[in-house]
C-alpha cells in the first residue's frame, strides 16, 4: 500500500488506481468499496481472462500495475507477460522435480550400500 501527500490509498506509488483514502480510514474493508472490489475481482477463480489457466491460484492476474499498464496502452504485454509466467514455473518446477528424483536415488543407493 502506498500513501500519497494528498491522502489517497494506492496498491503502490506506481499504480493510477485509488483504493481508499485516510479521512475514510474507518470504511477501507467496508463491502463495496474500492478496496473490497480490488480484493474480491482477484480472487481465484474471478478474473476472465485467467479462468483455466494453470497457476492462477498462484498468480492471480499478476501485478497489477502491468494490468494497468496494458489497458492504458493497449500492448501485447500482458500475453508476454503470461507466457513468461507459464515458463518459468514448468522451468522451476523441472529443477525442484529433478531435485526430488536426485535425493530419492541418493537414498535408495545408501539403503542399498547397508545391505
Ligand atoms: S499467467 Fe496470465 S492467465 Fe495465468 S493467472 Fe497469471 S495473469 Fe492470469
Amino acid at each position: 500500500m502506498c500513501v500519497s501527500s494528498s491522502g489517497n490509498i494506492y496498491e503502490c506509488g506506481y499504480s493510477t488506481t485509488q483504493l481508499g483514502s485516510l479521512a475514510q480510514i474507518e470504511s477501507f474493508h467496508a463491502p463495496n468499496t474500492n478496496y473490497h472490489r480490488f480484493v474480491r475481482d482477484r480472487l481465484t477463480g474471478v478474473m476472465e481472462m485467467c479462468k483455466g489457466c494453470m497457476i492462477e491460484g498462484q498468480c492471480g492476474g499478476g501485478y497489477n500495475i502491468t494490468q494497468e499498464f496494458a489497458r492504458a496502452t493497449k500492448t501485447a504485454k500482458i500475453e508476454r507477460m503470461c507466457d513468461f509466467y507459464h515458463r518459468m514455473t514448468q522451468e522451476i518446477l523441472r529443477e525442484q522435480l529433478q531435485e526430488a528424483a536426485a535425493q530419492e536415488l541418493e537414498l535408495l543407493q545408501t539403503a542399498t550400500e547397508r545391505r
